[in-house]
């Protein structure tokens, strides 16, 4: 399998969305059938054929020598260098950064497909392009105010006063809102724009006793646009004496302030090009840092770093870095940086700028030589997971003694074990995160494995309450592991051989994968082969949504595909699970006559006939009820 460090471990959680709300499965089949996945990466990319396959410079990692193969056959692309990997609905929603049901929409219209449009509207008013619009318009009045001679002069020095240069302020759109309370909306009913919409986008606001106002007074204002720089909401700074030093744009169908990275639009293609993003907190930061040409920074509206930004952000890059400007901020970051490393596998950095300085200031300082030192910063930047080690050690290590030491060990392996138990994490992180986390504190890789076991199965005795929790026990580790081998092994056969599929379901249902990654792939494809499905490797992919599950079912079917005989691989590998399974139920078998004696003495016999009941009936479920549906994948 190929995988680098940096996909290794991540985390395959779907997002929460459901694309089903918006689309019939068949209708993404129907977009899948209707355009050709060569033609749409090579928008993008110049293909040159090389056997079967097509090869490129891949966009997701900065690539010297062509790693990207399409495959025109299976209709899927595939890079040997990055891991990514999947239809052409997954290259869009990576390449364009649109959200799975926006990347249909897009290809169906290139493709002239149909789809029922309806769905695709979320409300009853306008829809979302028309939102769109409407905030593009209002960002432009904004803009026309702060060009206006005399109405606009005092927003203009400000900037200057900022040392933002006339060429970036225009760049990012910076526009002005004059203190009144009725300056757009006047202009609004002027341009025929409707009151009601406008107050949806929260650049309105409603009166109890009917009518509206503008929200944004004397304030500089900071279009935030989405990575297609569509603008989908607005910031504001007071230039006045309001309390509120910045307001943004209220939750709107556009805008969610825990997504929303402001200046992602302007840093997309840096990012790209350097496979990591810069974080700052404010849009002055932002704005400065690119006049300095350091292109690949954002900034949040207001808040730490979120799961979803992170989300969003690995879709260009594997590393993003934090910048914060105090020791206070800094031991927070570090907790945000460490839950968001276990929640979405991407490697989250951290950088401290000399005590109470914001970086605008530091650059500004700086000056010509800014651009080269806060580069410096970037690149000697410390990964969270070591930030939280060494702040953790500092503190308890104030005793200056061996115990400091060892109590910093000790909590430092609590924190892994919780977040490990909060995180649905697999099995190949999981053992690559402990790895890390050994190093660190300074133990065998063993050693570390053994204590975050240890605190996991005390933390689910404790939660259970019970003697007999749901924690493995340790002597079946081994078997579990050879398990997911083999269940890995079922899924990467029939990834190429659909027709072996009714073997397969004989033996094993999607619900006794006991990997939960793989348990959501076997949903996948015992859905689609169970309704009769027989496309290319891409219609199987066709729902999914995340991009992680994707690049690790390519992953899967490539390294499926370099098998030699697939009717003997999965003849021996269904032995080996039956083979497996006795030996599970041997060791189950142990464990409960063990447990019933221990519980019921000399009435153990019945109750343990009762549990071997129970036991049976719970693994006989999943042949009279083999379709779930899995929020995974639309169907
Ligand atoms: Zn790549």
């Amino acid at each position: 399998m190929v995988l680098d460090p940096a996909s290794k471990h991540k985390n395959l959680n779907m997002p929460k969305s459901n694309v089903s709300t918006y689309f019939d499965e068949s209708h993404i089949q129907q977009v899948l059938q209707a355009i050709n996945i060569v033609e749409v990466i090579g928008n993008y990319v110049s293909l040159q054929r090389r056997g079967k396959e097509m090869v490129g410079l891949c966009p997701f990692h900065n690539d010297s020598k062509p790693s990207l193969n399409v495959n025109p056959g299976k209709q899927i692309f595939k890079c040997f260098a990055c891991g990514a990997g999947g239809n052409a609905i997954q290259f869009i929603m990576r390449r364009e950064q649109m959200t799975f049901p926006e990347s249909v929409w897009f290809l169906a219209q290139r493709a002239g497909v149909k789809l029922p449009e309806k769905q695709v509207q979320a409300h009853e008013g306008m829809d979302r392009n028309e939102l769109e619009n409407l905030n593009r318009w209002a960002a432009k009045f904004f803009r026309d105010q702060y060009d206006q001679d005399e109405l606009g002069r005092v927003a203009r020095e400000y900037v200057e006063n900022r040392f933002i240069r006339a060429d970036v302020a225009k760049r990012f759109g910076l526009g002005w809102a004059p203190n009144s309370w009725d300056n757009l909306l006047k202009a609004a009913q002027k341009a025929g724009k409707p009151a009601a919409e406008l107050a949806r986008l929260g650049l309105l606001v409603e009166k109890e006793q009917g009518g509206y106002y503008d929200r944004f007074r004397e304030r500089l204002i900071f279009p935030v646009t989405d990575a297609l720089g569509r603008v989908i909401g607005f910031g504001g700074r007071t230039l006045g004496d309001d309390p509120a030093k910045y307001i943004n744009s209220p939750e709107s169908v556009l805008f969610n302030k825990s997504r929303a990275l402001y200046g992602l639009h302007a840093a997309k293609d840096s990012i790209i090009k350097k496979r990591t993003a810069v974080l700052v907190e404010g849009y002055t930061d932002c704005i400065v840092a690119h006049q300095f040409g350091l292109a690949n920074v954002v900034a949040t509206l207001g808040t730490a770093l979120t799961r979803e930004h992170a989300e969003i952000l690995s879709r260009y890059a594997d590393t993003i870095v934090v910048v914060f400007d105090s020791d206070a901020a800094g031991e927070k970051a570090a907790d945000r940086a460490v839950e968001v490393f276990f929640a979405q596998q991407v490697e989250v950095k951290l950088v401290s700028l000399p005590e109470g300085k914001d970086p605008c200031d530091f650059l500004l300082e700086q000056g010509d030589r800014g651009k080269e030192s806060f580069e410096k910063l970037v690149s000697d930047a410390t990964e969270s997971l070591e930030y939280k080690w060494q702040n953790m050690e500092r503190q308890l290590a104030q005793t200056n003694t061996v115990g400091g030491h060892k109590r910093a060990v000790d909590e430092y392996l609590m924190m892994t074990a919780q977040l490990l138990a909060q995180e649905n994490i697999d099995n190949i992180s999981r053992g690559y995160l402990l790895n890390r986390v050994a190093k660190l504190v300074g133990m065998t890789n063993d050693q570390a494995h053994r204590k975050v076991n240890d605190h996991l199965r005390r933390m689910k005795a404790s939660v259970s309450g019970q003697r007999h929790s749901g924690a493995i026990p340790l002597e079946n580790r081994s078997v579990r592991s050879q398990r997911e081998a083999v269940e890995q092994e079922i899924l990467e056969v029939l990834l190429n051989r659909g027709d072996l599929f009714e073997q397969a379901r004989e033996e094993i249902g999607p619900d006794e994968f006991s990997d939960p990654v793989l348990k959501q792939i076997a949903q996948r494809l015992w859905d689609y082969f169970g309704s009769g499905g027989n496309g290319p490797l891409a219609a199987i992919l066709a729902g999914c949504e995340s991009t992680e599950l994707c690049n690790k079912i390519t992953d899967m079917a490539e390294n499926g595909s370099r098998r030699e005989n697939f009717e003997v691989a999965m003849k021996r590998t269904l032995e080996s699970l039956r083979r497996l399974e006795t030996e599970q139920s041997q060791q189950e078998l142990h464990r409960m006559v063990s447990h019933a004696e221990e519980k019921y003495g000399k009435d153990a016999e019945t109750a343990l006939l009762l549990e071997i009941q129970a036991k049976h009936q719970k693994r006989s479920k999943h042949q009279s009820d083999p379709r779930q549906s899995n929020a995974l994948f639309g169907s």
